[in-house]
Parts: structure tokens; C-alpha cells; sequence
């Protein structure tokens, strides 16, 4: 199947959002022939995907290991609670996705990131969405993300808290620059699942708007969303002079 041209089926059911203006139908194509890498698929990853699937992106890499525990279970909204302990959460993931959208070509990989991994997953996506609780994953993704010269969709939760930004090599402060580390981060921590829902939502808009160039993609600013309070904060962001990540990547273009 071409993936240059809509077929009429794709016109039908992309047609309320290739309807926006500044979207269209070339936008709908470019979805089309993109691909995402999502790592770890829980309470964020999960909205990421399956909003992704529905907006009509090509192609999905979905990288996870382990089984969902009972503690996931107020967030986890692809996992049944029948797999809870049991079933992989790419495997319920993919066939929940698969339902939503038939033409999709899904990449199931049953292992969260590694020093190992992260340079094939990175290699198999044109842009990177950020969504696993640590922040190890977070910083080799980052790093192999600079170094591929690919665009990372960043977010996070914690509380009713959550942020929201786009690393772009070279055109933005990467993960290191921002500081953003492991120090005192512990699981479990407190979530209502909603947040990381608003949170994977926004996430998977920055990355269709990054994929077709619709809007303003949220480079070089961060939103905070407070759930509590039910606010928005936009805060500006500068790369650091001398990043051991980005600004290494660029003295070796
Ligand atoms: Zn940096």
C-alpha cells in the first residue's frame, strides 16, 4: 500500500482532523509515513500510543519489559486487569491498538531501554516519546537521541504535577542541560491516573505537530500542568553552555 497517497478510507476517517485549517490532507499523508518510538507504555506511555494509533502515524515502536503489578492499575489504561501479573503490556497494548486503527504497522519489544537497546530502538523511529519512571532510561534516550539527531517528545508526572517539553537537537536544551536527574526520585510515587492522561495527551499533540509542522511545537518552553489547582504554566528554556550531552554532539557534526 502506497504510503504517499490517502486512500478513501483514510480520507474518511482522518477527515475531521485533515479538516483543520493548516492541517490537511498533506499533513494526514505525513503522519502516514512517520514513525514513534514509545518507551515503557504504563500510565503516560499508554494515552501517548494510543493517540498517536488514532491521529493515523505509520508506524509504532512500543518497548516495555516486565507485567504490569496491581499498583498500576489505577493508570495502566491499555493493561486488563485479568493480565495483571501476567500479560506483557506491548502485547496488550498492540491488540487494543490494533482494534483502533487496522492499517497501523506495530513493533512490539519486550524490554524497556538499555545501554544495549538504544541505539536500534532509536534507529527505528523518527521521533522519541519519553515515558518511563526512571530516569536512566530518560538520560540514554536523551543522549541517543543527540547523537541520531532525532526529536524527543519529553514528559513526565509526579502527584497532580506534570511537565511537558521537545528536545530538538541543536535547536533546544537537551534532558542534561535542564538538569533533570534521579537524585531522591524513588518509586512508588503519588499519581492520580488523569495526570499522566492530560500529560500523554498533550505529549502525543507535540509530536503530530512536530511530524507534519502543524502549529507551534513546544520548543525551548516547558508546560507544567498542576492538576490540584487545574493551572498551566509556560516556563522558557535556554541550552547550557557546555552540556556534556548536546554540546558535545555538535563539536562532532
Ligand atoms: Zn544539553
Amino acid at each position: 500500500m502506497s504510503t504517499h497517497i490517502l486512500t478513501d478510507e483514510e480520507r474518511e476517517r482522518f477527515g475531521w482532523q485533515i479538516m483543520m485549517t493548516g492541517f490537511g490532507e498533506d499533513s494526514q499523508v505525513k503522519l502516514k509515513q512517520s514513525s514513534a518510538l514509545v518507551s515503557r507504555v504504563g500510565g503516560l506511555g499508554s494515552p501517548v500510543a494510543l493517540y498517536l494509533a488514532m491521529a493515523g502515524i505509520g508506524k509504532l515502536v512500543i518497548a516495555h519489559g516486565g507485567v504490569p503489578e496491581m499498583g498500576h492499575m489505577n493508570r495502566w489504561i491499555m493493561s486488563p486487569y485479568e493480565g495483571v501479573g501476567k500479560v506483557s503490556p506491548v502485547d496488550s497494548v498492540i491488540d487494543h491498538i490494533r482494534k483502533l486503527n487496522p492499517t497501523i504497522e506495530l513493533v512490539g519489544v519486550k524490554e524497556s531501554v538499555t545501554e544495549e537497546n538504544v541505539q536500534e530502538l532509536v534507529s527505528q523511529a523518527d521521533i522519541i516519546m519519553d515515558c518511563p519512571p526512571y530516569f536512566e532510561e530518560r538520560h540514554l534516550l536523551n543522549r541517543e537521541a543527540i547523537r541520531q539527531q532525532k526529536p524527543m517528545v519529553e514528559a513526565a508526572v509526579c502527584g497532580a504535577e506534570g511537565y511537558v517539553t521537545v528536545i530538538v537537537p541543536g535547536e533546544t536544551p537537551c534532558m542534561s542541560c535542564l538538569g533533570f536527574h534521579s537524585k531522591d526520585w524513588e518509586l512508588p510515587f503519588p499519581v492520580i491516573g488523569a495526570v499522566p492522561g492530560v500529560i500523554g495527551s498533550m505529549a502525543a499533540m507535540e509530536a503530530v505537530k512536530m511530524l507534519t509542522g502543524y502549529g507551534e511545537p513546544l520548543k525551548n518552553r516547558l508546560v507544567m500542568y498542576n492538576g490540584e489547582t487545574a493551572s498551566y504554566q509556560t516556563i522558557k528554556l535556554k541550552r547550557r553552555a557546555n552540556c556534556p550531552v548536546c554540546d558535545q554532539a555538535l563539536v562532532f557534526q
